[in-house]
């Protein structure tokens, strides 16, 4: 899988294959890493990689490596620039996505941190991640989501995506495409890899981040382009379980699942069962915003351009 792809680690660009980490690592010990998900799009058209928000993604990098003290030194134009540089060395004419991670890198037992860090970006060709085009079947799950007292989920923090993971597969086992997660207070929380919003009396609605949700990128893309081309009211307020039930349509935002409907929840249809007429739009215009088609949301994209050599000196 993903031969001959060039990844750049420990401040050079090699091998995928050569990118190899001590089996005593803290952070594959302890999950004391924090990544990020950053999609480029390839244009036919313009036979150019279109990157969606990178310093957005970076910059929110940046804050949340800060929680475990391990940031990266780059700036987010460095790192959106290094990322630039990765996708000419590999020669991607697709759509792909890039994976950045911090991670505590000391090779030895011990919880206490030293004060090695180190990071890594990795871009492979990506296509569909979660396949939702009639729309999906979504499940409440028994595992709640993490706490902001015990690990903070507004970082994609490694260790906590083990919460993610016992989601997916209870919901998998359930039968279901993916897993809804409510936090401790029984409030809708989030997928397990994405933020969810509800449409409501024709208001748009999402549970804000102190209800323990990532700070997604495509949440706060989707609330601009409901309030500036549906004219919409958002709200971000707690959601109970039960309107899940009694909302007109359900769906997913994230960087991988995109605009993903929901149209059944917990073995009840959605809305009329089928994609909801705000949801159809609303991920038509994000389709359109994001492939460089709607000039407005230009400054969303940036095209990685050849990098100046002093960004990628050895850090
Ligand atoms: N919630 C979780 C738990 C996620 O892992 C993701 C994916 N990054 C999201 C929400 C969506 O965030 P974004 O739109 O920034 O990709």
């Amino acid at each position: 899988m993903h031969e001959n792809v060039i990844v750049y680690f420990q401040g050079s660009y090699v091998r995928l294959e050569d990118a190899k980490l001590p089996v005593l690592t803290h952070a594959l010990h302890y999950g004391t890493g924090v990544f990020e998900g950053i999609r480029g799009y390839w244009s036919e058209r313009e036979k150019e990689i279109y990157l969606v928000r990178p310093e957005d993604h970076y910059a929110r990098w940046k804050a949340n490596c800060r929680i475990l003290g391990i940031e990266p030194a780059p700036s987010p134009a460095e790192l959106t620039a290094i990322t630039g540089e990765l996708i000419r060395r590999n020669r991607f004419e697709t759509d792909i996505y890039v994976r950045p991670l911090a991670y505590m890198s000391s090779p030895r037992i011990g919880v206490r941190p030293d004060g090695k860090s180190s990071f890594a970006i990795v871009a492979v060709p990506f296509g569909v991640y979660l396949p939702s085009e009639g729309g999906i079947h979504a499940g409440v799950v028994s595992w709640r989501r993490l706490e902001d007292t015990a690990i903070p989920c507004r970082a994609k923090i490694c260790g906590a995506y083990v919460n993610s993971v016992l989601a997916t597969m209870e919901a998998h086992a359930h039968g279901y495409d993916e897993a809804i997660l409510l936090n401790e207070d029984g409030h809708v929380a989030e997928g397990a890899t994405c933020n969810i919003f509800l449409v409501r009396n024709g208001q748009l609605l999402t549970p804000p981040p102190s209800d323990n949700v990532l700070e997604g990128i495509t949440r706060a893309c989707v609330m601009e382009l409901a309030r500036r081309q549906l004219k919409m009211d958002v709200a971000e307020r707690g959601i109970d379980r039960s309107e899940l039930y009694v909302a007109e349509e359900v769906f997913f935002t994230g960087t991988a699942v995109e605009i993903a409907p929901i149209v059944r929840i917990d073995h009840r249809q959605v809305g009329n069962g089928s994609v909801g007429r705000v949801t159809e739009r609303l991920r038509h215009l994000y389709h359109q915003a994001t492939r460089g088609m709607m000039p407005a949301y230009a400054h969303w994209l940036s095209i990685p351009r050849p990098l100046a050599p002093q960004v990628w000196v050895r850090r």
